[in-house]
């Protein structure tokens, strides 16, 4: 296996030269926000797309902000460490990123006001992540964290514990994946990705004040069915039961990207098949995310000089 390297504080280095202690509090306490980016390559042109890495970077400092995890790497040298990340592990597949800001201090007490926050950042091969097209999905009884308790819009790694007890729940009941409920019981989001509902015309989905991370995916999905589709699109409380009468339901997310879910709680979802919506803005989004669609080139960053491409 050839080696694998990480960007470390700053650096691309080697992946097995990165150690972290028993004892640091990212560790013991989960204190720490990350990120899940995608690059994906072009077999035709030969190229690696970073896909929308401006704002995953954007949303990576906001999380670290938000839980004191402060760090000095700008977003254009997040960017840049990156593309160097890939290049270097000679990624020349679509590839999962995952950039992780912690708390490496290495005393006992969850504190947030220690100065120890690291930065490292590592590739994985990842095609897809869903394991099959058409999903059967379950209404978890674990709800959803709230603002106040440990707010889902920073993406803290803390905050996967109630995603793979949800995930846990439904798989051994024999689903696919989960939807949670937030505390008010309306319908909030996937383990792992943002859900959407399209009935009597609109595209429903709902807002950043039902508890979800505001998907990246989620603010693109929205735009092709506005601006492409023509489609209007509603941000509002969902209840459970809508998901059983609508006429599509399929999750946005980077690993899970846009995917149809044709049932929930056993109830069949429109035809019991992917929705011709689903599959209208399945196809402008692979498109978009290997740089065939101009109006959407900034959502890429390409990764090698030399490609076919250029
Ligand atoms: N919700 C949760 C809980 C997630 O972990 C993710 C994946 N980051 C999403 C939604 C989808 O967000 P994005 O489209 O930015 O990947």
């Amino acid at each position: 296996m050839s080696e694998s390297y990480v960007f470390y504080q700053g650096k691309v280095v080697k992946e097995d030269e990165v150690k972290i202690s028993v004892r640091s509090k990212a560790f013991n306490y989960g204190l720490g926000v990350f990120e899940g980016i995608r690059a994906y390559w072009d077999e035709e042109n030969e190229q690696l797309y970073g896909f929308k890495m401006k704002e995953h970077y954007k949303r990576l400092k906001q999380s670290a902000k938000t839980v004191n995890l402060n760090f000095d790497l700008t977003i254009d040298q997040l960017i840049q460490g990156t593309v160097e990340l890939l290049k270097k592990n000679n990624c020349r597949q679509t590839t999962y990123i995952r950039p992780i800001v912690y708390n490496d201090a290495p005393d006992i007490s969850p504190a947030l006001d220690k100065p120890d926050v690291k930065v490292v950042i590592y590739t994985q091969p990842l095609n897809k992540y869903a394991g099959k097209p058409e999903l059967s999905v379950g209404v978890t009884s674990w709800r959803r964290l709230t603002d106040n308790q440990l707010p889902p819009r920073t993406k803290a790694t803390a905050a996967y514990l109630n995603s793979a007890l949800a995930a846990l729940e439904t798989k051994q009941a024999g689903f696919d994946e989960a939807i949670f409920l937030t505390d008010a019981n309306h319908v909030c989001e996937g383990s792992g990705e943002n859900v959407f509902l399209y009935k009597k015309g609109k595209l429903i989905t709902p807002p950043p004040s039902d508890n979800i991370l505001e998907g990246i995916t989620r603010d693109l999905v929205m735009k092709l069915a506005k601006e492409e589709l023509g489609i209007e699109v509603v941000e509002r409380s969902v209840a459970r039961t809508e998901l059983y009468a609508a006429d599509e339901v399929f999750f946005s997310g980077t690993a899970m990207e846009v995917t149809p879910i044709v049932a929930v709680d056993h109830r069949t979802v429109g035809t019991g098949h992917e929705g011709e919506l689903c599959k209208k803005i399945k196809e402008l989004f692979f498109d978009i995310t290997i740089g065939r669609n101009p109006k959407y080139a900034d959502s890429c960053t390409p990764v090698y000089e030399e490609s076919k491409a250029f």
